[in-house]
């Protein structure tokens, strides 16, 4: 008898270096296995023939190879594998791009599965092709039922392991589910949705039975599914709870606000008049601040929306309390410019300020470290070398994270641990649709500034083609006319071979032949950090008019004097890049211009990228699309294995059921008796189900 918490290994076809395979995606018991679920399904039932094909529809077809063979075109270094394939009714084509490893690998009269979208041959147009269709190749052993004649999961391969293989291992370690296999799922949460047990879920997505219909396996709307993704959000959204929890219990700092002294300094540093948003913020720290339990706030705002100051102040009321604050920035650039802001804006309060980046001189560094220690230095502002291990605070009650989503929630922890239950205050410039921010940052609570400063007048922005290129650069020297500067932005740092525009050679360009008689600069992120800040400084002296940069200026940089920004290639950027890019205009008063050049037919997404950039400068109306148009691993910059570390659930597609998992979870743990039993539930768990459940655990 095979059991649950046994290795994969025990099963048939699994051998030591399957099992290694396995092993790097996490799958080391057959409860692991049992895990990884499908992400589709085909219904192999019965099969379209190649007769009744219509053109520009996806089908899954049961053939036979006539042949196949790769060929290399003269100009092309990769070969295509082309596939001649038949069924009673007729003869298919199928086209391989880079599918040279092809070679030799399907015999004729092999029974193969097909699956993919069916078209007419772009060069033959008489011709249907089936262009890299997913393949199956059938067994020869009739007893395999799980291959045809039903519903038919398909697994994402692992490595060289294929869909079929999985299949059949899956099969496996599913015969192993003992009949009183354990339900994690509180009971009456189970009623109360009618949601099946964990077990018949289990079987069900793996091998749904014949009555279920394609359509709902496919968009995971089955109950099984339902359940399964449910499951997921809610022991994510429970550690959640529990931490939010536990934080509320810890003592932490009760800040003085009210004192007048503290309110003096506040009045002394505010250099305008804050916006109302800016106010209301400011208030829902400081009674942060103020209270026993430790903040633990997410402050949100579009690029530009003046967080800063906000931020500056929330420091000052610590510091005037006797204790230190920190504020950590994703980059060098941002941190020394919040430095400079920083020094700027508390002038007349004489505080002690240090900078710390890798970047610094030994004897600076030095000193600079003594003085945090010593807490001679009372606002600390650096990159992620303030959370190295050397650095030690004298009292630290005050944490600032910005630009969050570059930093992971271990390195906000690492900074915490440098002092006692300090308050931390986390802000982040990724305009963050709801329901996401939920998942993300769901144990902290939530500041927006919805409004911004007075003043601004909305960017301009046009997209246009090479052929427009000569009416930016005469945007260009309009705007420099006026006693203003401009940014002009490069995808790539060098030449390569992808034919782009690069930023060095493009700077050597513009500098002689586009704009000979003008000041321009060159900033990218392979420069040495003193060179990096005395190109920013100069610039933001307006001893420069041009500034030629990659993505390093995307995130903060502050100059309001710049009023006109070209980039080029704006096909190749995100849209969140795009929408941080330009953020770095209209910060003055002045009217500000955003050109994008792309190519001349650009279709599709990038498109629509260019389309939303001009349509809205709403930085949470541009997260929207962006989340449709990649999806929310790409959206945030996790390019791990599903979406932030789920298995089944997809935050953007199950909002719903992500919404009902924090409403349960949140309410159970504020039901004493109720998390007693969670917290020995969750102790139980064994550490690969710990890993999947409690991810949110780590912070
Ligand atoms: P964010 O960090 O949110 O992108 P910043 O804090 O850098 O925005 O502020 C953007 C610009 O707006 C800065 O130049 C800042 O000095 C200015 N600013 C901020 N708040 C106000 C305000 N209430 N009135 C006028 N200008 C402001
Ligand atoms: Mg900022």
């Amino acid at each position: 008898m095979i059991r649950l918490g046994d290795g994969v290994q025990f099963l048939k076809g699994v051998g030591p270096a399957r099992a290694e395979t396995l092993a790097k995606r996490g799958i080391v018991t057959l409860e692991n296995l049992i895990n990884y679920l499908p992400f589709r399904y085909e219904d192999r039932t019965r099969f379209c023939s190649i007769r009744e094909i219509i053109p520009g529809q996806t089908y899954t077809l049961r053939v036979q190879v006539v042949e196949g063979q790769a060929m290399r075109y003269a100009r092309s270094r990769n070969a295509v594998y082309h596939l001649i394939v038949e069924d009673k009714t007729g003869r298919l084509h199928c086209r391989f791009f880079h599918g040279g490893f092809m070679e030799g690998r399907y015999k004729a009269g092999q029974e193969l599965i097909l699956y993919g979208k069916v078209d007419f041959d772009p060069n033959r147009p008489a011709r249907l092709e089936m262009i890299n269709p997913q393949v199956e190749a059938l067994g020869t052993d009739p007893a395999d039922s799980t291959e045809v004649g039903r519903i038919v999961p398909v697994y994402e391969a692992i490595g060289p392991i294929s869909s079929r293989t999985l299949r059949r291992i899956i099969r496996q370690a599913l015969e192993a589910l003992p009949a009183d296999f354990p339900d994690r799922l509180p009971t009456e949460i189970c009623k109360r949705y009618n949601f099946p047990g964990a077990r018949e879920a289990l079987l069900f997505v793996h091998f749904p039975p014949q009555t279920e219909s394609l359509e709902k396996l496919n968009s995971f709307r089955s109950p099984a599914h339902l359940r399964l993704i449910f499951e997921e959000f809610f022991f994510y959204e429970l550690s959640l709870a529990l931490r939010r929890k536990n934080l509320q219990h810890q003592p932490g700092i009760a800040f003085r606000v009210r004192e007048p002294a503290v309110r003096d300094a506040l009045k002394r540093i505010l250099p305008f008049k804050p916006t109302g948003a800016q106010k209301r913020v400011l208030g829902e720290i400081a009674s942060d601040l103020e209270r026993t339990t430790p903040m633990n706030r997410l402050l949100e705002g579009d690029v530009g929306s003046g967080k800063t100051i906000v931020a500056l102040e929330a420091a000052a009321i610590v510091i005037e309390n006797g204790y230190q604050a920190a504020l950590m920035a994703p980059t060098e650039i941002l941190a020394v410019q919040h430095f400079l802001s920083a020094r700027r804006i508390f002038a007349r309060s004489g505080y002690g300020i240090e900078l710390l980046i890798s970047g610094l001189k030994t004897a600076t560094k030095r000193s600079a470290l003594a003085n945090i220690r010593t807490g001679k230095a009372q606002l600390v502002i650096g990159t992620h070398a303030i959370i190295e291990e050397g650095v030690a605070f004298h009292r630290l009650g005050l944490v600032i994270v910005d630009e969050q989503h570059r930093f992971g929630v271990l390195q906000r922890k690492q900074l915490m641990d440098k002092g006692r239950m300090p308050d931390v205050l986390v802000m982040t410039a990724t305009p963050i649709p709801r329901t996401l921010a939920l998942t993300l940052f769901g144990d902290l609570d939530t500041s927006i500034i919805d409004e911004m400063p007075p003043g601004r007048t909305p960017i301009e922005t046009r997209v246009v083609d090479d052929s427009g290129l000569a009416g930016a650069w005469e945007s260009v020297r309009r705007e420099i006319a006026g006693g203003h500067q401009a940014y002009v932005v490069y995808p790539v740092i060098q030449e390569s071979k992808a034919e782009l525009k690069a930023a060095i050679t493009e700077y050597d360009r513009l500098s002689r032949d586009v704009f000979p008689k003008l000041k321009v600069g060159l900033l990218h992120g392979r420069m040495r950090s003193e060179e990096k800040e005395s190109v920013m400084g100069t610039f933001r002296a307006g001893k420069l008019d041009i500034l030629v940069s990659t993505t390093v200026i995307e995130v903060g940089v502050d100059v309001p004097n710049a009023t006109v920004m070209v980039i080029e290639h704006a096909d190749r950027f995100g849209l969140a890049q795009l929408h941080q890019l330009r953020g770095r205009i209209g910060r003055g008063g002045g009217k500000s211009v955003c050109i994008l050049v792309g190519p001349k037919n650009s279709t599709g997404e990038a498109r629509e990228r260019l389309d939303a950039m001009v349509r809205t400068s709403n930085g949470f109306e541009i997260a929207e699309v962006d989340l449709k148009l990649r999806g929310p691993g790409e959206f945030f910059g996790t390019r791990q294995h599903g979406v932030l570390g789920f298995h089944i659930a997809n935050p953007l597609r199950d909002r719903e059921l992500l919404e009902l998992a924090r409403r349960e979870a949140f309410a159970l743990v504020e039901n004493e008796e109720a998390r007693v039993k969670l917290d020995l539930l969750l102790s139980q768990l064994d550490p690969p189900w710990r890993r999947r459940y409690q991810l949110a655990q780590v912070g």
